[in-house]
């Protein structure tokens, strides 16, 4: 029997798909720009069967590409167009372990989806406070493999910071049980780090032990209108400063995304009488029913817009109008890809940079492209912009390549003035691959491709990927 077809028999009916339509949506990224091809699909429904699965594809060399909800942007959980790849997909294997509530812990299995999460923590009374506007579709697996970030980070951190333990299933199919649940272990080296952001390239992650947090009973959501980039920066240190610890989101939206929004996404409006060059949606939240919440935020505001920082807001008034606001912030990728073909840029630079940035790059680009909409949006609380920029339906692909190289290139010299990263949270998949030489140095690639030959030394491990 050929090893594709031992793989059938070990995962039986129900297991697996392997005719084209069926695989269609496993084979095509989010964006549509990456597509592959697949021997079959795989749904493996236990650790145990996922390791004899990896055993049988290390024995007959069989490469797999890992996947979850595959929302991933860069291209990471598609296989190549080789068709000898398997896909695994954890879909199956979705079940809650245990939850710890003393220890304020929660350990679920990797094809969890990332809203069955945050419900299950919710229903136990707590919060896990990951959020993305992929959430219904990202599961645990494939965030812990890309360390997602999400509008949530400034308080509680990346995914690195949530998780406290793993299991995987490394190349050669042996099982590593580390779900462990300590927020103190130094004995060595934390090897689950090298898998949270490992984008499937050192084995499977099959299981994970996250953090919980208390949940919040009060918060306050706010669309601040503002002058400058400048000026956002500067009200996020006060903001941060003042509102103690309970800033726990500060999204930035500029007008060119907001008119998108309105142009392509239905029940969506102008939320001011004037029009501003940014917004800043702002979210204050306590898990203490002994704070004071929407009246410190209102004083705060109301001081804020005395001395002139805002010149306009929007206090929610109902749970209604605060998820209008992150409608809007949440459909930009959307209205985006339904305007015409997009280059999108993940960037991360220390937050005081971000105006540098902003300034030095906006009129390079406006000035080499005069097409080009630029529609930065994002994390700005992380340093964190999605610099996206919308160009015409109708440009054949080598004028579209031509326009992406040179606006990569100011992209990437004002990142190298500025220290910034190439991607602050979506990974490096194939998207970002060649460019990552640039980024790191010789020392760090030559520790990445030992680390990679030490746990893969047959390279089967979403091959192609990141390095
Ligand atoms: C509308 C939209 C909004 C988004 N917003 C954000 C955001 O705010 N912040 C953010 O960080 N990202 C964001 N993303 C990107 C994406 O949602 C995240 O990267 C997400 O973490 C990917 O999860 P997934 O389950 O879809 O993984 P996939 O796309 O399926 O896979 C991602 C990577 O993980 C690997 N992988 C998957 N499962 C496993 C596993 N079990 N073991 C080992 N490797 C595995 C894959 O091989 C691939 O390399 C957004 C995407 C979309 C479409």
């Amino acid at each position: 029997m050929s090893g594709i077809e031992t793989i059938k028999s070990l995962l039986g009916t129900g297991g697996y798909i392997d005719n084209a339509k069926d695989m269609e949506p496993y084979l095509v990224g989010w964006r549509g720009g990456h597509a592959g091809k697949a021997a079959l699909v795989a749904f493996p429904k236990s650790t145990e069967q996922v390791s004899k699965l990896v055993a049988l594809c290390a024995e007959h060399s069989i490469p797999i590409t890992p996947q979850g909800g595959n929302t991933g942007l860069v291209g990471g959980g598609v296989p190549d167009t080789s068709g000898k790849a398997i896909v695994i997909s954890l879909s199956r294997m979705n079940k809650v372990r245990s939850i710890d509530k003393a220890n304020y812990t929660i350990t679920v299995e990797s094809g969890f989806i990332l809203t069955q999460l945050q419900e299950e923590a919710a229903k136990a009374g707590f919060l896990f406070p990951l959020s993305m506007a992929s959430e219904g579709s990202a599961n645990v697996g494939g965030f812990i493999s890309t360390n997602a970030g999400g509008t949530a980070v400034l308080r509680y951190g990346n995914t690195r910071e949530l998780v406290l333990g793993i299991e995987a299933v490394l190349p050669d199919g042996s099982v590593w049980n580390a779900l462990k649940a300590l927020r103190k272990d130094n004995t060595g080296y934390d090897l689950k780090q090298l898998f949270i952001g490992g984008e499937g390239t050192l084995g499977i992650v099959t299981a994970a032990t996250f953090k919980l947090f208390p949940k919040p009973v009060q918060s306050e959501t706010l669309l601040l209108a503002m002058k400058s980039v400048e000026d956002a920066v500067a009200l996020f240190a006060e903001l941060r400063k003042e509102g103690g610890d309970s800033l726990s989101a500060f999204e930035i939206i500029s007008r060119t995304a907001l008119e998108l929004v309105l142009k392509n996404i239905p029940d969506t409006r102008d939320p001011f009488a004037e029009k501003y060059p940014y917004y800043i949606l702002a979210v204050f939240s306590t898990s203490s029913e002994l704070i004071p919440l929407r009246e410190t935020t209102e004083k705060l505001l109301e001081k804020k817009l005395t001395e002139g920082l805002i010149p306009d807001a929007l206090l929610a008034e109902s749970v209604a109008q605060a998820k209008s606001f992150w409608h809007v912030r949440e459909h930009v990728s959307e209205a985006a890809k339904k305007e015409g073909r997009g280059v999108h840029f993940d960037i991360s630079v220390p937050i005081s940079g971000i105006p540098e940035f902003i300034r030095t790059v906006n009129p390079e680009i406006a000035n080499a492209v005069p097409e080009a909409i630029i529609l930065p949006f994002g994390h700005i609380g992380d340093g964190n912009i999605h610099y996206n920029i919308c160009l015409p339906k109708t440009w054949d692909d080598a004028k579209f390549e031509s326009a992406k190289d040179t606006m990569k290139k100011s992209v990437y010299a004002a990142l190298k003035r500025l220290h910034g990263s190439i991607s602050a949270e979506h990974g490096i998949g194939v998207e970002r691959r060649e460019d990552l030489k640039e980024f790191k140095s010789k020392e760090e690639i030559t520790m990445m491709k030992a680390l990679k030959k030490a746990l893969d030394p047959k390279g089967i491990m979403n091959p192609g990927k990141m390095l």
